[in-house]
């Protein structure tokens, strides 16, 4: 297996089918906003590894603190004893928090292992089962994630029964519920909040439900930032009705949205949040963060796992957090989101492409373009996809790719979504956009 050809052919054969791939080719090197192929391929990251190298590939800071790591203790199981990087990384975290109420944590490895967390941890506190979930997220592959992600069948078609207890909640998006365009923040918001209630006393009453589980900026279900009153109507239902409200801050965290948290947005305060992906710019990491009065109640040894909060990961983790910091990161983010938006709206006014947008939306680095239907009567309709001649944004993400560009679509509609490392120079960026303005206006015409 010498030649990236026979290597690729290899990977083809024997990594399973199960996987889906953007690329076919091995990633042989990762440096700040590149990625280095096998097959001698540079191409610009705007997929941060799926919103995990917010700091860019190999960050030396980072991959130094690991590598130190790495000789001093490399598995300080988390059950048998303390690992000193773990510590640190909680007191870097602390004054982070989006709320000082949340002041107890546990790391596991996962973003689908930290939702698993969260589950658990909602039903111990409160003495109830069912969870409410929002139509279009996406919490992960494990068991009980799969059963609150709402964002495409292929994540759990075929592996029923799921685990039971979960309702649906529609996410405040006018497009995506046939309404017209014309439809304010303020009706959505009221017609999901008047959902949520009609849930509560349909469906799922407030004495059978732990938690409400939302992420403040959807992600796999296409890049849609909740309405802060949303959340906020939320919020007061939780505190009403006696249920948790749970952030999953998975990908829209660590300063993604230009706030350290999405949630931050709306000033609502979460009882239990998620983090993983940005935690520790790649090395394996995620956790659940609560209050200590609630994490009480948990028994000792019901929550664990053989690598949860690695010390190599927590290490890396303290450099991000001291990297995000000294290179302010939070600046470039909203800097640099300002000239994303104005490069994406652009397309909106230019008579080759503006009849194929049909929105563009998102917060901070974490922003989409949604393409409308040619038949210009809104999105792209999922459930007449196989009628639709070709995937638009697929055909455009790889497009992008011929042009040295890597990007990622996502939901079950026509989505691109723009998650560039937080770090990403102007230059970069525009680099970028203008790779992708070109294989828009290419694909469309
Ligand atoms: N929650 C959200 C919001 C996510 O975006 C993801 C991953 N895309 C997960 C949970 C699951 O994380 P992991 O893939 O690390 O299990």
């Amino acid at each position: 297996l010498q030649n990236h050809a026979s290597l690729v052919e290899f990977g083809q054969k024997h990594v399973t089918h199960g996987l889906g791939r953007s690329v076919e080719a091995v990633m042989t090197k990762g440096e700040g906003s590149y990625v280095f192929l096998g097959d001698g391929r540079r191409l610009l990251d705007f997929s941060a590894g799926i919103g995990v190298t917010n700091l860019g590939h190999c960050h030396p800071k980072v991959s130094g603190a690991a590598a130190a790591q790495c000789m001093n203790i490399v598995h300080a199981q988390c059950s048998i004893a303390f690992a000193e990087p773990y510590l640190h990384l909680i007191e870097k975290l602390l004054p982070m928090m989006p709320d000082p109420s949340l002041d107890s944590f546990f790391f596991w490895n996962s973003g689908s292992e930290a939702i698993e967390a969260a589950i658990k941890m909602a039903r111990v506190i409160t003495g109830k089962q069912n969870i409410i979930a929002m139509q279009g997220g996406y919490h992960g592959r494990t068991f009980g994630a799969m059963a609150v992600t709402k964002s495409k069948t292929v994540y759990s078609e075929g592996f029923h029964p799921l685990m039971p207890g979960v309702y649906t909640l529609p996410y405040p998006y006018w497009h995506h519920h046939a309404l017209p365009p014309s439809t304010s923040v303020d009706e959505l918001t009221k017609l999901s909040l008047h959902q949520l209630s009609l849930l509560l006393a349909q469906q799922t009453a407030p004495r059978d439900t732990a938690a409400i589980l939302i992420e403040p900026v959807m992600g796999e279900g296409g890049y849609i930032p909740a309405p802060p009153a949303f959340l906020k109507g939320v919020r007061e239902i939780c505190d009403k009705e006696g249920i948790l409200l749970i952030i999953d801050e998975v990908q829209s965290g660590f300063g993604r949205t230009g706030k350290n948290f999405a949630i931050e947005h709306s000033g609502v305060r979460p009882d239990i949040m998620t983090i993983a992906k940005g935690l520790a710019n790649g090395f394996p990491l995620s956790g659940v963060v609560s209050k200590k009065e609630y994490t009480d109640k948990l028994k000792p040894g019901s929550m664990g796992g053989t690598y949860a909060g690695n010390a190599v990961a927590c290490a890396a983790a303290c450099a991000v957090a001291d990297v995000f910091r000294e290179e302010k990161i939070l600046d470039n983010v909203n800097a640099r989101s300002e000239e994303l938006f104005t490069a994406l709206n652009a397309l909106r006014t230019n008579p080759a492409t503006k009849e194929a947008i049909l929105d563009v939306r998102g917060k901070g680095l974490m922003v989409a373009v949604e393409f409308a239907s040619p038949k210009g009567t809104g999105p792209y309709d999922p459930f007449t996809k196989p009628n639709v001649p070709e995937k638009l944004a697929s055909k455009i993400a790889k497009r992008c790719q011929e042009k040295g560009l890597l990007i990622l679509t996502t939901s079950v509609y026509e989505v691109i979504r723009f998650i560039p490392p937080l770090n990403i120079s102007k230059e970069e960026l525009a680099e970028g956009t203008k790779i992708f303005a070109e294989a828009v206006e290419e694909v469309v015409k």
